[in-house]
């Protein structure tokens, strides 16, 4: 196996810690990439790895995202995520939990963990009785806090607008027809608003039932799951899975704007060359998808209210014309413009 400095995603980390709690059984792993603009912020993992060498993989690769989705969202934090291995059967017991949140107090503040893929809130509030350094906790009436999905579709809307404005020369989203894959959290705030603006919407999701649920509230249509992204729409809206974007599915999209909430829509960096080759105007998705860690961010720092939060998801439409103008100046990518931007944000260039 390579070593850990071998990994194409160890770019410098300061710190990777592996965590073995024997008596929980706890197996995890902290990694933080910069601590640059302030303290390490990302959500933990719970996930059975094949190979722990596909958990190094992973948490690396995530942290780094970390990194540059919180310096561009403007926020005072760093990148870093945690990854807990799960067995096959995914037990997961409160020692675990107990001994994970002794970790992430011991390391200081360093690291502030959160929700992602395989935990939920009541785990972050089991957490929580062992450390300080956690965010995304339930918020009370009128506090900011609790789940970042809606916050996110907001930010996702605002971009998705700023799209239509930039590459179809619209200032509203009426009449526009917005092809949206998933039809989960993000994807259902997104299409509400959408439909409220008047737009027309097809969504397609691998539950059947939740697409059709969805289309029936905003009155859009549903479409089969392998078809969505390749309408003949104004606008692609993915807000389902990572890596929908690669070598055989770009040759086939036909609306000019790519623009959603999805992490990881880029199969590879090349992806992002693919994109602007043919012509479509994309969406940097850690840029566009921040409202939710905005969220995160407040309720974790104390620093603004629920209107704070308002505004700082306002400013993501400025960040992706910023982009997008460079993108223009220099001819490379959205995407690779966003990494270099962020990268200099945390004095990595
Ligand atoms: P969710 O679980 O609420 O919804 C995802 C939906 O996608 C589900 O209904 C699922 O059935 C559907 N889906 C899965 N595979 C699909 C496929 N091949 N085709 C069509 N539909 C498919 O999740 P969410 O919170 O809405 O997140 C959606 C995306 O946005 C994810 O990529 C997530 O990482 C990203 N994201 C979410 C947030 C947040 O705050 N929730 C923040 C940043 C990024």
């Amino acid at each position: 196996m390579d070593s850990l400095w071998d990994f194409p995603d160890y770019d410098e980390h300061e710190l990777v810690q592996f965590v073995t709690d024997r008596e929980s059984g706890l197996r995890a792993l902290i990694s933080v990439h910069s601590t640059r603009l302030g303290p390490a912020a990302g959500g933990v993992r719970f996930w059975h790895y094949a190979r722990t060498g596909d958990a190094v993989a992973d948490v690396l690769r995530l942290s780094r995202g970390m990194s540059y989705k919180n310096a561009m969202a403007g926020l005072p934090l760093g990148g870093g995520k945690a990854v807990i291995l799960a067995d096959e059967r995914r037990s997961k017991t409160p020692a675990m939990l107990a001994a994970y949140g002794r970790a992430i107090e011991r390391l200081g503040g360093s690291y502030v963990t959160a929700e992602d893929v395989g935990m939920s809130v009541a785990d972050l509030v089991a957490i929580s009785n062992e450390t300080r350094f956690v965010a995304g906790l339930p918020a009370g009436e009128g506090e900011v806090g609790g789940d970042p999905g809606p916050h996110t579709s907001y930010g996702v809307y605002l971009g998705v607008r700023a799209a239509a404005e930039r590459a179809l020369g619209r200032d509203s989203l009426a009449g526009l027809h917005i092809a949206i894959q998933g039809a989960g959290s993000v994807a259902g705030g997104l299409a509400r608003r959408a439909a409220a603006d008047g737009a027309r919407l097809s969504i397609a999701d691998i539950d059947p039932a939740r697409a059709q649920a969805l289309a029936s509230e905003v009155g859009g249509a549903v479409v089969a799951p392998e078809d969505i992204l390749f309408l003949e729409a104004d606008i692609v809206s993915p807000n389902a899975l990572g890596a929908i974007l690669d070598e055989a599915t770009i040759p086939k999209l036909r609306a000019p704007v790519v623009a959603g909430g999805a992490n990881n829509q880029l199969a590879t960096p090349e992806d992002g060359n693919r994109v602007q080759q043919r012509g479509i105007l994309y969406a940097p998705d850690y840029v566009i998808n921040a409202g939710g860690i905005i969220n995160v961010s407040t309720e974790y720092l104390r620093d603004g209210d629920e209107s704070v939060v308002r505004q700082r998801i306002e400013g993501i439409p400025g960040r992706l014309n910023r982009i997008w103008d460079e993108s223009i100046a220099t001819g490379r990518n959205p995407a690779d413009v966003a990494d270099a931007m962020a990268r200099r944000l945390i004095g990595r260039d």
